[in-house]
């Protein structure tokens, strides 16, 4: 191997390790802003036009009750959404009333369904961001699948 061809390869490397880096702050940076934007609302969101079918997304999985379909903006290889097909008032986990239990068990279940099918034996994290503090930018609850890395903690 050539020493010289080798260092260049590390510095590539390095390199690109910190543009990454850079790219991720500035995602991170201007999905905090859309959150704080985010005005907590009833109101229809693009998830409803996700569910009518109305914009394009990845659908990974999908019953009577559930969707699940790939963010568009991955935080991680693999970063998968799970939603209620009904809102039924849940714009989000602090609204949620004994009425929801079983779409919230649904949604958790539905998240170790996709995980395996998703092959994450190693792991995986699960996310509800819930309100302004939480970062939540989608008034429709969701169930953050992420994983595919290993995952950081505390969390940011
Ligand atoms: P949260 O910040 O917890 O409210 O999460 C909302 C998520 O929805 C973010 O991770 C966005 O990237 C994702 N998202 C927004 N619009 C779309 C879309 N059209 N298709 C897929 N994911 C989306």
């Amino acid at each position: 191997m050539n020493p010289r061809s080798d260092e260049n390869t590390r510095d590539v490397s390095r390199r690109l390790a910190v543009f990454t880096w850079h790219l991720s702050t500035v995602v991170m940076a201007s999905e905090k802003e859309a959150a704080l934007a985010a005005v907590p609302s009833d109101s229809p969101t693009i998830f409803d036009k996700i569910i009518n079918k109305e914009i394009p997304s990845k659908v990974v999985y999908e019953d009577d009750k559930v969707l699940a379909f790939r963010d568009i903006a991955p935080q991680a290889p693999t970063h998968i959404l799970i939603i209620p097909k009904v809102k039924d008032g849940l714009t989000g986990l602090s609204k949620a009333e004994e009425r929801h239990c079983d779409i919230l068990g649904r949604l958790l279940y539905t998240a170790k369904l996709i995980a395996k099918q998703e092959g994450l034996e190693e792991g995986y994290r699960i996310v509800i961001n819930d309100g302004p503090n939480g970062c939540q930018s989608v008034y429709h609850l969701h169930v953050h699948l992420l994983g595919g890395r290993q995952m950081n903690w505390p969390p940011g």
